[in-house]
């Protein structure tokens, strides 16, 4: 790793691997630390789909859209943020930066048109075949690899190096020892702080508590860090919750499960909320019950969601039990028979339209529900926060009076998102990995300018 380089990307996320690249390709040398044994990030554990409006890849498949209808769809959604030059900014280039990623870097992405997804008016998801967000990193990498931009894994930066200059790059561990990596600018890509209890009881209390079910390296060192330099933070209360983390296994139960009608239950036997909130709304809801709730639903849905690998996975591994009865699925996990028995039926007639719902719930998908059951255990999730440093239309870190950092950038979960300033119900879907790579490159791009700038 050298010791003194143009830029330095701290994290190798979908957000710093696209830096990387950017920089480097407008005439920089770079080098990207990353504190874990292997690059990826929560970008690995994603669904790898980047959202784009007016990519020619939208145009070739007949769908009319633009900047503007997705800053409409974004806000719609989000309903208010911090930040909406941000969201405007990132609608512009989004479209440039998918294509970029395909022609230039050779990421394997294809327009998503079999469904729209949340926050969505028009399909415009442009993803791996695989829905697997390690093809993306892998691709990404690929581009890293093949330019010979140095990326050092079980690298940490441990802190920011500061003068009157401003950032003049980090303090790295590598293995026992620590050095000082020297860079004329500094890129934060290092996600959010999900994977620290204490930043999210403090920002994101309303999901404080919840399990993290993330990578464990989004510690938020960028909120850290631009704390003790002045930064300004947006939208810090935002975040990406799951209220369907099984339990004691820790994988997902698929949310196809409840949307296609089935239910959620507290220790009392009984429904608590309208599950139609969402995957990620509904989270903190079930957070609220104190630890024990479960999912219910029924053979028909068993069979839809048979069709995800990691469904069949926690079946095989008993984290979802077969029951005759809704009685007999109650009495497997210790509750009330008779309650749950007849919470089912007060559902049924809800679904049936013959009762209105006591939660309000509108969309029942298959339900009523029919025996046989199925119930699992399941405690609510965290997968990502949505808030974190405010930057400018090139990712440049900003302080409290608006003016930048000196040398600072940061991209992706390290920076003010776009899903609204509090909450879970702002999110709309590719949000993430669209601010990883947009700013990312963004970012890359202007320290390379601003360097060119300096050496001229
Ligand atoms: C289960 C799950 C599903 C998701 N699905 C989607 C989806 O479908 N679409 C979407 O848009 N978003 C999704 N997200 C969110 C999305 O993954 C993130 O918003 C996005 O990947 C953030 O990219 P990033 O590069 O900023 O962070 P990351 O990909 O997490 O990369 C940050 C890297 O920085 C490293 N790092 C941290 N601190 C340091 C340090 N001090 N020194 C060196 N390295 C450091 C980390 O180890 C990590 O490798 C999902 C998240 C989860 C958890």
């Amino acid at each position: 790793m050298p010791a003194d380089v143009d830029i330095l990307v701290i994290g190798a996320g979908a957000c710093g691997l696209a830096a990387a690249v950017a920089g480097h390709d407008a005439g920089a040398s770079v080098a990207v630390v990353e504190k874990r044994d292997r690059p990826g990030g929560n970008s690995s554990l994603s669904t790898g789909s980047v959202p784009a409006a007016g990519s020619r890849f939208q145009k070739a498949a007949g769908i009319e859209d633009s900047p503007e209808r997705m800053i409409r769809d974004l806000i719609a959604i989000a309903k208010e943020t911090d930040d909406p030059a941000l969201v405007r900014r990132l609608a512009e280039v989004s479209a440039q930066t998918v294509e970029w990623l395909v022609d230039t870097l050779g990421a394997r992405l294809q327009l998503v048109t079999a469904y729209r997804h949340i926050g969505h008016s028009v399909p415009r998801l442009h993803a791996p075949v695989s829905r697997r967000g390690q093809d993306l990193v892998d691709d990404l990498l690929a581009a890293v690899e093949r330019r010979g931009i140095p990326l050092a894994v079980g690298n940490a930066a441990q802190d920011l190096l500061v003068s009157g200059n401003g950032v003049d790059g980090a303090l790295v561990a590598t293995g026992q020892d620590r050095v000082e990596i020297r860079a004329r600018r500094t890129i934060l890509a290092v996600n959010g702080f999900a994977g620290n209890a204490e930043l999210v009881r403090r920002f994101c209390p309303e999901i404080a508590g919840a399990t993290y079910f993330g990578a464990p390296g989004s510690t938020g060192e960028a909120i850290l860090w631009g704390e003790k330099l002045g930064a300004a933070f947006g939208n810090m209360a935002a975040y990406q919750g799951y209220a369907a983390v099984a339990y004691p296994q820790g994988s997902l139960l698929s949310w196809t499960t409840i949307e296609k009608g089935g239910i959620i239950i507290g220790a009392d036997g009984r429904r608590f909320g309208d599950e139609s909130l969402g995957y990620s709304g509904f989270a903190r809801i079930v957070l609220g019950q104190g630890g024990k709730t479960f999912a219910l639903f029924d053979q028909r849905i068993f069979e839809i969601a048979a069709q995800e690998e990691e469904f069949v996975e926690l079946w095989r591994y008993g984290g979802i039990r077969k029951a005759d009865s809704a009685g007999s699925a109650a009495s497997m996990f210790g509750l009330a028979p008779d309650t749950l028995t007849a919470e089912v039926d007060a559902y049924n007639r809800a679904a049936a339209g013959t009762a209105p719902d006591r939660l309000g719930r509108g969309d029942f998908g298959l339900a009523p529900l029919q025996p046989p059951f199925y119930i699992g255990r399941v405690v609510p999730g965290l997968f990502h926060t949505q808030g974190g440093l405010r930057v400018d239309q090139d990712g440049r870190v900003l302080r409290m009076d608006g003016r930048p950092v000196p040398n600072l950038f940061a991209g992706g979960g390290a920076a003010a998102g776009i899903s609204g300033r509090s909450g879970a119900l702002g999110y709309a879907s590719g949000n993430g990995l669209l601010s990883a790579v947009a700013l990312g490159r963004l970012a890359g791009l202007a320290a390379a300018r601003e360097i060119a700038g300096i050496a001229a």
